[in-house]
């Protein structure tokens, strides 16, 4: 706790004094967030960093395994906070972003989660499509072109469940409203997202230089 604490104090004494006017600007008008950035919990993925974005850029949704309940499954935070992201803060670009090494989707590849954590096994429910993708799709993989797989997968069925929204489908419906799905690796730095044209995820750097990343979810 210590480290944080002294962060807190760095960050007032240090960091803010010299951008004191940014935040300024950003506390004086209503937050206008270029996107809708659903990731993983873990701590070693930061939407800001490695999308090289600043406060107010990126309204964020994290929880294990990037999940999005389908629309119906469940009445909880994810709904509001989409309800929310797409009806009052009109943002029109959803990325939603797994990652390499993720502890979520080894648990639903092991398919082993204690009795105890009800919690946990409610949740991945919503997961539970990847999970016989995986088995049906990908059944010669292992180690960790298993689990590159199966985060893939898991993010392509995210996008699936977030375009059942209502507020969502519409303005799919209307070309308002672009979905990417995102793969983050932590050890290189690579975020690859997937080509629909291509039926494949494929690194961002060499696809959208000099031009706009293709959604892959867009009517
Ligand atoms: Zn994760």
């Amino acid at each position: 706790m210590n480290k944080i604490l002294e962060g807190v104090h760095e960050f007032r004494t240090q960091v803010y004094p010299e951008q004191k006017a940014f935040y300024k600007r950003l506390a004086a008008k209503k937050q206008k967030p270029m996107a809708l950035f659903i990731t993983c919990s873990d701590s070693r993925v930061l939407p800001n960093i490695i999308t090289n974005t600043e406060p107010g850029d990126l309204f964020q949704i994290r929880n294990a395994g990037n999940l999005v309940p389908p629309y119906g499954a469940s009445l909880g935070g994810e709904v509001a906070t989409i309800e929310y992201a797409v009806t009052q803060l009109k943002i029109k670009h959803l990325i939603i972003c797994g990652h390499s090494q993720c502890g979520a989707m080894q648990a639903l590849l092991k398919n082993n989660i204690p009795d105890d954590l009800m919690g946990v096994k409610a949740w991945f429910q919503h997961a539970q499509s990847t999970r016989q993708i995986v088995r049906r799709k990908h059944a010669r993989k292992s180690g960790h072109a298993l689990h590159v797989a199966a985060t893939e997968e898991n993010v392509l069925v995210q996008v699936n469940n977030l375009s059942t929204h209502p507020c969502v489908a519409v303005g799919l419906s209307s070309g308002d409203i672009h979905i990417y799905g995102w793969y983050y690796d932590i050890a290189s730095g690579v975020i690859r997202q997937f080509d629909q044209s291509q039926g494949k995820f494929v690194d961002l750097e060499k696809t959208a230089l000099g031009t706009s990343p293709m959604p892959i979810r867009e009517w």
